[in-house]
């Protein structure tokens, strides 16, 4: 594993300082009245422009849902990883839990307040066999409704990670889909999903590829417009030629590389696979995350920390040759554009 200073971190992006506003051509334009909305405010996408913004990150959790303790119970120690993510050029940070995976909002108030680091919460339902039990009981416009409520007391910037556990999609899971999408339409909130995967390991019943088109099927068929949802886990499909992910591009979706630095697939691949999208034309498409959640990959630890999508991964793009105003676009352009919307 390499690592790069932040003052590296920052050159790599293009900025001089952390925080400096910059004009630059092919700055991506966003509606009038759009916002990110973070845990403790609304910010215009422009305010967020000054680093990294991880879509896919978790700083809050219980899973598998039956652990008594996790590394993230230790709230000042995640003060400090963020502080840390913070210095290392990242700008904001999407948490991916919900209740299902005993996300805790305090705790992420708590460390967007005193690291100085804007959080965005989720909401939503992970997959099947966290589901509670309710669920089974309720239709999509009635999932949806409370998904839509819980997001605007709460102040839910995203509704994510919604996945599914095999290879298809339980009734269930579709159901929790239909009303994702279905709350999405009423609040503007972008969505990212966990796709389900086998990555290089041998396996008698391997997931099928296409398993990302189906969700973004059923997310559309129920109302979602494709440029506010991302499929995620993509990068762990054993799809070197990034066949899956230009298909999701092409039909106008975000693609999640949003487990970098996990080894399901080497990370080699995955800089292949992204310099494909790039090649193709869909550098617009590409979202880079790493789910965080590995103590061993804390800055404490010896681990390279929460901003290791950015100080570990995209190094390894920028030696494989994709140019500086590229990789700043994938890492601080797209991430505002997704999730930038016009609250209803
Ligand atoms: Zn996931
Ligand atoms: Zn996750």
């Amino acid at each position: 594993m390499s690592m790069i200073t932040r003052r590296d971190a920052l050159a790599l992006l293009g900025f001089a300082a952390l925080g400096q506003r910059m004009t630059r051509p092919g700055a991506p334009e966003f509606p009038r009245g759009a916002v990110i909305r973070t845990l403790l405010k609304d910010v215009p996408p422009d305010a967020l422009a000054g680093g990294s913004v991880l879509f896919h990150e978790h700083l809050s959790m219980h899973y598998p849902p039956q652990v008594k303790e996790h590394f993230t119970d230790d709230v000042a120690m995640m003060i400090d990883e963020v502080r840390a993510a913070g210095k290392d050029g990242v700008a904001c940070i999407v948490d991916g839990g919900h209740p299902d995976m005993s996300r805790s909002l305090d705790a992420l108030k708590r460390i967007a307040t005193e690291s100085g680091v804007p959080i965005v919460a989720s909401g939503g339902y992970y997959m099947q066999p966290t589901y509670p039990p309710e669920i089974a009981a309720k239709s999509a416009d009635e999932i949806a409704d409370s998904l839509a409520r819980e997001a605007a007391e709460q102040r839910l910037g995203a509704f994510g990670e919604i996945g599914q556990q095999g290879g298809v999609l339980t009734e269930d899971e579709k159901r929790v889909f239909q009303a994702v999408a279905k709350a999405h339409v009423r609040t503007g909130l972008p969505i990212f999903t966990h796709n389900a995967y086998t990555g290089t390991r041998p396996t008698p019943n391997p997931v099928p590829h296409d398993a990302a088109l189906r969700q973004l099927d059923v997310l559309e068929g129920a109302g979602a417009k494709p440029e506010h949802i991302a499929i995620g886990h993509v990068c762990c499909l054993d799809d070197p030629k990034a066949e899956m992910a230009q298909q999701l591009a092409k039909r106008g979706a975000f693609v999640g590389f949003d487990r970098v630095t996990i080894p399901i697939v080497p990370d080699a691949e995955r800089v292949v696979m992204i310099m494909a999208m790039v090649e193709a034309g869909y550098a617009d498409r590409v979202l880079i995350s790493s789910d965080f959640a590995i103590a061993n990959s804390l800055k404490k630890n010896g681990g390279a920390g929460i901003a290791q999508a950015v100080t570990v991964f995209g190094p390894m793009l920028s030696k494989a040759g994709l140019p500086d105003a590229t990789l700043h676009r994938i890492l601080v352009d797209n991430p505002r554009r997704f999730l930038a919307f016009v609250p209803t």
